[in-house]
């Protein structure tokens, strides 16, 4: 995987930060973090994507 991002729209669920506690964190809305380590961590970035509520977190494999 090449990038990760979030698109507007978050509701601030904290889905992600459980799935990939080392991609996502959050403050108001869920951010991908500084350095995340995206290319080790694609299967968690998958789920949390298909699991997000509202669908607003997007890949680039
Ligand atoms: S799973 Fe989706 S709605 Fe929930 S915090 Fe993450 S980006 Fe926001």
């Amino acid at each position: 995987m090449k990038k990760v991002w979030i698109e507007p729209g978050c509701i601030s669920c904290g889905l992600c930060v459980f799935l990939a506690p080392e991609i996502f964190d959050i403050t108001d809305s869920a951010y991908v973090k500084l350095d995340a380590p995206v290319a080790v961590c694609s299967q968690q970035i998958k789920q949390a994507s298909q699991d997000c509520p509202v669908s607003v977190i997007k890949y680039l494999e």
